[in-house]
This record gives structure tokens, sequence and C-alpha cells, in this order.
């Protein structure tokens, strides 16, 4: 089950590096995890598309380009405590966990963080802290984090997170409205923030406290 679709996941692998993913180690996680562990069973003939796809409760599993993108502009080392906003799928907490050392993840959609959780199970995967709950607040508990990925459409930083970055840390989060945003990165130094726009990107809304309303 595990090895299955490989000339799929190959061609995928290819796919992301015509189109600018040279970090070899982003790629080897995109082989280690098969995402179509992490899709609806029928959609698994799809699961290796460069595509977001459906994985119910309105919400997507989202495309693999935006995903390595994501992982390549963190270049992390293996050792980063790292704190990921919106679990979804659970499969980019699954690259995650290739490629840094401790990795936490927020759901708000209970039914969803119930599968991520059996999807990262079905993957021999159980070193992930999860919790179901408003992610634009962080889980300060847990924090300092040397890296913060939001995997949602905020209309602006949600000011938490900057809080709960570490010195020398990142945080990724698409900033806009509901339709269309801006990837900014967001990097803490000893004298403050250090704020970089980056490429378009289309996410499904950021709800809570720091996000759009419901
Ligand atoms: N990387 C995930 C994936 O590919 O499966 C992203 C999934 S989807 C694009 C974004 C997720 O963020 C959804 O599951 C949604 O329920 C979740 N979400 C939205 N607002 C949230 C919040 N305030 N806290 C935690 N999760 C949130």
């Amino acid at each position: 089950m595990i090895r299955q679709f490989g000339g799929a996941r190959r061609r995928l692998i290819e796919e992301l590096a015509e189109k600018g993913i040279d970090d070899v180690s982003v790629l080897k996680a995109f082989d280690d995890v098969p995402r179509h562990l992490f899709v609806p069973s029928g959609l698994h003939h799809r699961a290796y598309e460069d595509a977001p796809l459906p994985i119910g409760h309105g919400q997507t599993i989202s495309q693999p380009w935006v995903h390595a993108k994501y992982l390549q502009l963190l270049a992390l080392t293996g050792r980063e405590r790292v704190l990921e906003i919106g679990t979804g799928s659970g499969f980019q907490t699954a690259l995650l966990t290739r490629l840094a050392g401790e990795v936490f993840t927020i759901e708000r959609i209970p039914e969803l963080a119930e599968e991520a959780r059996r999807s990262l199970s079905a993957c021999g995967i159980e070193r992930v802290s999860q919790r179901v709950g408003d992610g634009t607040l962080g889980w300060p508990e847990q924090g300092p984090y040397d890296a913060i990925l939001v995997g949602a459409a905020s209309p602006d930083v949600p000011a938490p997170l900057l809080e709960q970055l570490a010195v020398g840390g990142q945080l990724l989060v698409p900033v806009g409205g509901r339709d269309e945003q801006v990837l900014m990165r967001i990097r803490r130094t000893e004298g403050g923030f250090e704020r970089a726009k980056l490429d378009a990107m289309r996410f499904v809304p950021l709800i809570g406290t720091h996000g759009f309303e419901a």
C-alpha cells in the first residue's frame, strides 16, 4: 500500500524539480511519504497530480508544489522545532517529520485532525504533537519555534505567531483576501522582524480569532 503508485510518485518529483524545487532533501521527503494515503480513497488515482484535492469539510490538501515551496524556503536541517497551522490531511505534517526535529500541528476541524492522525499512523509516523483548536493563537506552551507554517489564508499576520517565533526563526503565512494572497516570509532577528513578500498563492481561509470569521 505504502509503495503503490511508485511511477506516478517519481513523475511528480520530476515535475517539482522542473518547477524549481532543487532541494534534494525536500524531493526525498516527497519520495518517502505516500501522498495517496492522505487523500480520500476515491481520489487515490489523482494523488500524484500537482494539484490540490478535496479532503472533505470544504477543505483541501494543498498542491504538492506549494508544500515543496514552503519546505524549500525553510531549508530545515533536521534539528528545528516546527509549528504547523492547519493540519488538514496531515501530508505536510508527514513531510515535516522527515525534515525537522520536532513537529507540532493544529487543526480546527476535529474530524480532519482525526483522519490526519490515522493517515500519519498508517505511514508509521507517531512522532507528531497534534492539537485541535484555533491555530491563530499558536501553541504558546510549546514555543518558541524555529519555524511556523500557516497552511491557510490570513487577512493579516496573526500576532501570537510572531510572539512564538524564536530569534532566528521564520514564519511563512499567505496574507490577503479570501480569494488571493501573497506568501509572506517573516524572520525574527535580535532587533525585530524582517518581512518579505514572495509568491502569489490561493488558500482556503484561516478561520479564527486572528483570522477570518467563519
Ligand atoms: N497543509 C494542509 C494539507 O495540505 O492538507 C493544508 C490543508 S487546508 C489548505 C488548510 C487547513 O487549515 C484546513 O484543514 C482548515 O480546516 C485549517 N484551518 C483553518 N483555520 C484554522 C485555524 N484557525 N486553526 C487551525 N486550522 C485551521
